[in-house]
């Protein structure tokens, strides 16, 4: 038993590290009901979802991606996006911030100590103990701060910086699109090492505690859709960050790892896109089934070329689906290589390009009270357009699958859009 599995709250926790699979994706899916009758307001306050955060947290879903030996989940990947899938599906913003939280603990978790030596596996071994302790025993969320103004997610164009100090590293620079800025407890932070001018940057992660003196938090999100995911901006100004907490414990290996193994800087978000899909889908068979032809008594889902339009999208739904679920068990059985690699890009565009043509379609079949505020398809509509923006965009996934299909070595960070 390790330190973290022994020191776990008892009876805190609904899911524990026997629950299996079903039971997490089945839990998510209650708790994305009640995440459901939140979402409107939400969306229309841009208050950040706390109490969806708080049943997260009772439920014991922070420790999701925390391994089983150090008292988490240990979810696959399949597990994960299924999961992630059902929680959008009541509320997209929530889903979207838990999924940053997990990109840091779904990396932590993959990270192995077996292949290193010495004091490298000693190192990584205390951050992993110290980080699962901290999400399984002391609730708390970690959130994804790489993105800069002007650079997007462009990992090798970042200009915030790091230098060695003693005890630790300084870290100066502006990040922008931070989801949870202002509620999460830590930030896993990308920085390039200052003074090393090559084309591709020394990167390194690193961990910042959200009481840090030195980081400020600027509220700028004000945006289409995520609207409550209170993507903001943070400030970095000579913030110090102990030796400690070097993410996975090592300098320098950032940008081979977003370029090598990009399924949870881009997978991840998969499944929210997904899920939204579904919700839409969703609520247009139901809106369908609930209504009467004009002037009738005759179902508008008796109607045939309802039923045709409405059929041609079941089976993109599940095309779709079917890709999904299909990257995320490539990624269990064989991460980071080529061909599982094309399986994330090619399902990061489907989900990403399907969210807005499924919500466009499901109005144009429900009609025109569908845009109304009180009916959740028009947010639906604003929340899937921000799939095609994310990492990888749906233009750089297809060129990511063209070059791959030409021959290109995607293996190299100089054939990267990163
Ligand atoms: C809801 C939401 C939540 C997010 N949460 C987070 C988070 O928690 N953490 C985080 O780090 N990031 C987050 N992001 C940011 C995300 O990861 C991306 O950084 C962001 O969506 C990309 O921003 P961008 O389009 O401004 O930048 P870019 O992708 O850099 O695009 C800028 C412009 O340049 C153009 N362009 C890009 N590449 C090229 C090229 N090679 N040639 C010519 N033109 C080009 C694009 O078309 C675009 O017009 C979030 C984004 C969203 C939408």
């Amino acid at each position: 038993m390790t330190q973290a599995l022994a020191n776990h709250p008892a009876g805190v926790t609904l899911l524990t590290p026997e629950s299996s699979s079903k039971e997490i994706i089945d839990h998510c899916k209650a708790l994305a009901q009640r995440f459901k009758e939140r979402a409107a307001h939400h969306d229309r306050t841009r208050e950040f979802p706390v109490q969806n955060f708080t049943e997260i947290r009772q439920s014991g879903l922070l420790s999701l991606m925390v391994p089983r030996e150090f008292g988490g989940l240990g979810a696959d990947f399949q597990t994960y996006t299924k999961a992630i899938e059902q929680i959008a599906m009541g509320d997209a913003s929530t889903a979207l911030a838990f999924n940053m939280h997990n990109i840091a603990a779904g990396t932590l978790a993959e990270a192995r100590t077996d292949t290193l030596t010495g004091k490298r596996a000693e190192v990584l071994e205390n951050f992993k103990l110290w980080a699962f302790n901290e999400i399984v025993v002391n609730q708390k969320i970690f959130a994804s701060a790489n993105s800069e103004p002007g650079v997007g997610a462009h990992f090798s164009k970042l200009k915030t910086t790091y230098k060695k100090v003693n005890g630790g590293f300084e870290i100066t620079g502006l990040k922008s699109w931070v989801s949870m800025a202002g509620h999460a407890d830590y930030y896993v932070t990308t920085a390039r090492k200052e003074g090393v001018d090559s084309k591709f940057p020394d990167l390194s992660f690193f961990v910042i505690e959200a009481s840090n003196p030195a980081i400020r938090i600027e509220e700028v999100w004000d945006t289409l859709g995520m609207r409550s995911t209170c993507t903001n901006m943070m400030h970095l100004e000579k913030v110090l960050v102990p030796d400690e907490h070097l993410f996975l414990g090592t300098q320098g290996l950032g940008i081979l790892k977003v370029v090598r193994e990009p399924h949870w800087t881009i997978a991840g978000y998969v499944g929210v896109y997904l899920g939204l899909c579904a919700a839409s889908f969703e609520f247009m068979c139901d809106y369908l089934k609930s209504r009467n032809k004009p002037g009738t008594d005759e179902p508008v889902a008796h109607s045939d070329w309802i039923q045709h339009r409405v059929g041609e999208l079941a089976m993109s739904m599940e095309a779709c689906r079917t890709v999904v679920y299909d990257a995320a068990r490539q990624v269990d059985e064989n991460p980071g290589a080529p061909e599982t690699n094309e399986a994330v890009h090619r399902s990061k565009y489907m989900a990403g390009e399907l969210g807005p043509h499924m919500a466009s379609q499901a109005m144009r079949l429900c009609g025109g009270s569908t845009i109304a505020k009180r009916l959740p398809l028009e947010r639906f509509y604003r929340d899937s357009r921000c799939g095609g923006l994310m990492p990888a965009t749906s233009d750089e996934c297809l060129l990511f699958l063209g070059k791959s299909a030409l021959g290109f070595d995607m293996t190299r960070v100089d054939e990267s859009y990163w």
